[in-house]
């Protein structure tokens, strides 16, 4: 928007402000108080209903000839110049649809402005006695009221407050009202809050449901009121009157957490007239002061706001200017009404009245509804829609016959049916895992990432074993297989195993003596032997699964042990005897304790060969005790029946010292023996349970894999596994009779098989017959 001024031909010096209107702007409507000296000529409205012109001559004690005493004419266009309308016409033209906009949850601000006694206050209240002449607050009450009985799908509440300015101090004027908080002017303050906006802390609110009720607010308001005497007016209000309503509208029918807010701020200034013209004295002269200069912040603030290369706009030099701020600009429906005289003695505030109007024309507002979410209605309606989404959901899972899911977090039973499958699933005994919910494969890969976590310790645990780092690494993962052994009885075949024996025989003689030595005297000495034997035993014993790992290792490498693996079905045509099965067994699935059985015969057999060697010594030792004790005899035979004395490098003295270092090196060699001989024992203990455990693995696997009637099974295996030392031992070489009956049964067997016509075709077919699956060792 432009100011033009230029100097018409007839000399007129002619002012055009204001001559756009915008439709987002500011609404400015001049409303002329009705008087019966309308001064046309200073006064001209044109047609157009818009326009005004002000036809002044600057100074009229100067001689009409004189330049300066010019007629200067100014041109105001403004939304609407409203000359003797009604309060009925001027609400519905102006008022309407900032009040109606209200309700939609747009802030709207309707402010009247002019010089004391124009009609400002009639204009916003208008007559209290006369419901004909009721001004604007009235009117937008009913208004808003009647359109609350029309929203019947939204629950609408209204507050009202009723704010004064006077001499820049805060006064509530519906402070009396019963239910307000009693406080004093001074608590009250402008307050700015994030998503609040502006607001005057300590000015009460008040709920109304009716337009009465409302009504009955503003009477009393109006008169709290502080009314000063003045000349041009006696009732001319010196103070700044903000009415608001403060509407908030939720939706009954939607259940939705939106929620809009609005403020309606109905404000009557105080008036504008200059200080030397009323010619005000005293408090009269302060309260004109305080009214300048808060309406002069005012024009500044505005000035400001039409201004858009401005960045700050001064809204905190005055308390009008401060409640105001969000309610000129901004995001609000604004409309002024300038109040003039049309007589022609104030013309000169007529057209000061018409400049701040026009000034006012330049804001630019972009109006928007004030739209909130409420926290807590919002978590109900979520809350309902994910109900709703799984009810979708397994709707749709029915449909398409999903088993029934639920969507829940997953309980303690079902983290550890997860938990079981994926442990199934690794050792191969089940082939898949059933996809059936995004939580559920959620903990799927967590028990995997378990898994992979639990296999690296176990590697470094492995590790460390290997190359004997660290014994404390040890010590707990023997804690750790103890606390896991409930796994599978696969432990317990391996703890069989006395893997490091051959490190402990090859200790040094003098050591292990050494060692013993040290346990000498303690009554727990054969126990603490013991049980160092067997945690040497089973020190470098690994984990299950890395040794089955490097067993499978081992055994790939080892191509004379492995070329049967236990799980392979045999023909049916070359069924071995229980003799060639178990041969079959060893080297197969029964490989691995055999394997350990080997082993642990072997270290039995050097312990025993090395137990045979240490009672030779220790009977040599003996033998040289007993000798010398013979010597030491001798001469105390020929020493008579005197006091036997040695003297040192005598040889009695001699034979004595030796026989000392003999019993002490019989008593160390009795030591290790004791211990050597424990350590038979254990192995040997060790080499049974291999040797039964073989046996019981076998029996297993040969009726699993050959299925024989019992009384027949009993004869065979009880007079074949129940005797022998070693592995041929163990199953003797079948008798003849054995091998007899064994080929009949097989045979019968087979016979009575073949003559099953489908199963004829499907071994005819296959080639092989189908036997059961090989249970894993237990
Ligand atoms: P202001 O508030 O601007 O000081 P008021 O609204 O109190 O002035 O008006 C002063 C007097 O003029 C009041 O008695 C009022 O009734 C009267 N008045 C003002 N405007 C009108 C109008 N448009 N029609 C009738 N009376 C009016
Ligand atoms: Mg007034």
């Amino acid at each position: 928007m432009t100011t033009t001024d230029w100097l018409t031909k007839d000399g007129l010096e002619r002012i055009k402000v204001g001559m756009k209107a915008h439709s987002s702007g500011v609404g400015v409507f001049v409303r002329i108080r009705p008087t019966a000296h309308f001064s046309q000529d200073l006064i001209e409205c044109l047609p157009d209903g818009q326009t005004v012109n002000i036809h002044h001559r600057k100074d009229l004690t100067k001689p009409l000839d004189s330049r300066k005493s010019q007629l200067s004419s100014w041109s105001f266009r403004l939304a609407g110049i409203l000359q003797d309308v009604s309060q009925e016409e001027l609400y519905t033209r102006v008022c309407r649809r900032v009040v109606l906009g209200a309700l939609e949850g747009y802030n709207g601000t309707l402010m009247c402005f002019g010089q004391t006694g124009a009609g400002k206050t009639y204009t916003m209240t208008g007559s209290t006695e006369s419901y004909k002449h009721r001004g604007i607050i009235p009117r937008a009450l009913q208004e808003v009221f009647q359109e609350v009985d029309k929203k019947t799908e939204h629950a609408v509440s209204v507050h009202l407050s009723y704010l004064e300015i006077y001499n820049e101090t805060l006064v509530d004027l519906l402070s009396s009202v019963q239910g307000s908080p009693q406080l004093s002017s001074r608590a009250m303050v402008v307050v700015e809050e994030p998503g609040r906006g502006v607001f005057i802390r300590g000015l009460s609110l008040h709920p109304v449901h009716s337009v009465e009720e409302a009504l009955y607010l503003l009477f009393e308001g109006e008169m709290n009121r502080i009314i000063g005497s003045h000349p041009l007016n006696r009732n001319s209000s010196r103070s700044h009157c903000i009415f608001t309503l403060h509407i908030e509208s939720r939706s009954r029918t939607l259940s939705v957490a939106k929620y809009v807010t609005s403020k309606l701020n109905l404000v009557d200034l105080a008036g504008s007239e200059r200080l030397g013209k009323t010619g005000s004295e005293g408090q009269m002269f302060k309260e004109a002061t305080y009214i300048n200069k808060s309406l002069s912040f005012l024009e500044q603030a505005i000035l400001a706001l039409a201004d858009r290369r401005r960045d700050h706009v001064p809204f905190r030099q005055s308390k009008l200017t401060h409640a105001l701020k969000d309610s000129l600009g901004g995001n609000c429906n604004t409309v002024l009404v300038a109040n003039i005289y049309g007589e022609a003695a104030q013309i000169e505030e007529t057209l000061s009245t018409l400049r701040f109007a026009s000034r006012m024309m330049c804001i630019r507002t972009n109006p928007a509804v004030n739209e909130h979410i409420d926290p807590a209605a919002q978590i109900k309606k979520l809350q309902k829609d994910i109900h709703m989404l799984k009810e979708e959901l397994s709707f749709y899972n029915t449909l398409v016959n999903h088993p029934r899911i639920k969507y829940e977090s997953l309980s303690e039973a079902q983290m550890a049916e997860i938990h079981n499958q994926v442990q199934r699933y690794l050792q191969g005994s089940l082939e898949e895992i059933s996809i059936t919910s995004i939580i559920q494969v959620q903990a799927v890969f967590a028990q995997f990432k378990l898994a992979v976590q639990e296999q690296e310790q176990r590697v470094k645990a492995e590790l460390c074993q290997t190359f004997n780092l660290m014994e404390k690494d040890q010590s707990a993962n023997t804690t750790a297989r103890k606390k896991g052994n409930t796994r599978d009885t696969t432990v317990d075949v391996e703890a069989l195993r006395p893997s490091s024996t051959k490190a402990n025989t090859k200790m040094p003689r003098d050591k292990q003596s050494q060692s013993k030595r040290q346990g000498e005297g303690s009554p727990v000495s054969r126990k603490r032997l013991e049980s160092v034997s067997k945690s040497k035993l089973n020190s470098v014993q690994m984990p299950v699964r890395e040794q089955e790992s490097q067993e499978e290792i081992t055994e790939s490498q080892d191509t004379q042990e492995s070329q049967l693996p236990g799980n392979e079905p045999f023909n049916p045509d070359s069924t071995p005897s229980k003799a060639e099965a178990f041969e079959e067994f060893k080297v197969g699935r029964g490989s691995k304790i055999n394997r350990i059985l080997k082993e642990n015969k072997a270290v039995l057999l050097e312990r025993r060969s090395l137990l045979r060697q240490l009672t030779e010594e220790v009977n040599a030792v003996k033998r040289e005790i007993d000798c010398t004790t013979a010597t030491i005899q001798r001469h105390e035979t020929r020493g008579g029946q005197g006091q036997y004395l040695v003297k040192e490098g005598e040889p009695d003295g001699t034979s004595l010292m030796q026989l000392r270092e003999l019993k002490a090196l019989y008593r160390q060699r009795y030591e290790v023996l004791r211990d050597v001989k424990a350590e038979v024992n254990y192995c040997q203990r060790l080499v049974d349970q291999c040797r039964e455990r073989l046996l019981s693995e076998f029996e297993n696997w040969y009726e699993k894999s050959f299925p024989v009637p019992e009384e027949e099974l009993d004869i065979t295996i009880d007079r074949t596994l129940e005797q022998g030392e070693d592995d041929k031992g163990l199953l003797p070489d079948s008798s003849s009779s054995e091998s007899f009956y064994n080929a009949h049964y097989r045979m019968k067997k087979r016979r009575a098989l073949s003559f099953t016509p489908a199963h004829k075709n499907s071994s005819a077919r296959s080639g092989q017959r189908r036997l059961p699956p090989i249970l894993p060792i237990s």
